[in-house]
């Protein structure tokens, strides 16, 4: 029997809105609270280091790298009072029940990750667990043409906007992505 009272917590938005942030204010504020936690990261996003949760202003935690969702599993015990999933959009699908029975089993579950592709789509795993979560944080960048807040990431390769076609991986391509708003966000069919 577990009392205690576990909920869903997601962190969205575009590149560059400061999501890898917030997630570790979310874990320092567990740490002062002397809390047991995990914090999982799905082994693709290889962007500053494997084992860790690093912001682009540096900031850093421990993260478990693992491949597969239901890895999770291995790693809980009744004494994890949250759990912390970060860049969810790039695990299987899997982990939307995950999440669910964490939170049913009285955890807290904290997921960050982003909530559209480059083309302005929704990822389905960030799209239902937003339905599911008891707290949403839906953060902005700043858009890079004009300014104003901005909800989506513009990926342009070799210096041109990426086409709507274009693969999700071009290999051997020079490849970057701003932050923009709805109006500066290009669409290319
Ligand atoms: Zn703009």
């Amino acid at each position: 029997m577990n009392d205690k009272n576990g909920s869903i917590e997601i962190i969205v938005g575009p590149m560059f809105a400061g999501k890898s942030e917030e997630i570790l204010r979310r874990i320092r504020r567990l740490k002062y609270a002397k809390k047991k936690y995990l914090v999982f990261k799905p082994k693709i996003d290889n962007r500053y280091e494997e084992n860790k949760i690093v912001s682009h202003i540096k900031n850093e935690a421990d993260a478990i790298s693992i491949k597969q969702a239901n890895e999770i599993l291995k790693f809980l015990n009744d004494d994890i009072d949250a759990v912390i999933i970060d860049e969810v959009q790039f695990f299987d699908e899997n982990i939307i029940e995950i999440c669910e029975n964490l939170a049913n089993d009285g955890k807290r579950v904290i997921v960050s990750g982003l909530d559209m592709d480059f083309r302005g789509e929704a990822f389905k795993i960030t799209s239902i667990l937003l339905c599911k979560a008891e707290v949403i944080t839906k953060l902005t960048a700043i858009c890079l043409k004009c300014g104003n807040p901005a909800t989506r990431s513009q990926r342009i390769i070799n210096g041109q906007i990426a086409k709507y076609s274009d693969p999700i991986i071009c290999v051997g391509a020079s490849e970057k992505y701003e932050p923009r708003c709805r109006k500066c966000h290009i669409i290319i069919r």
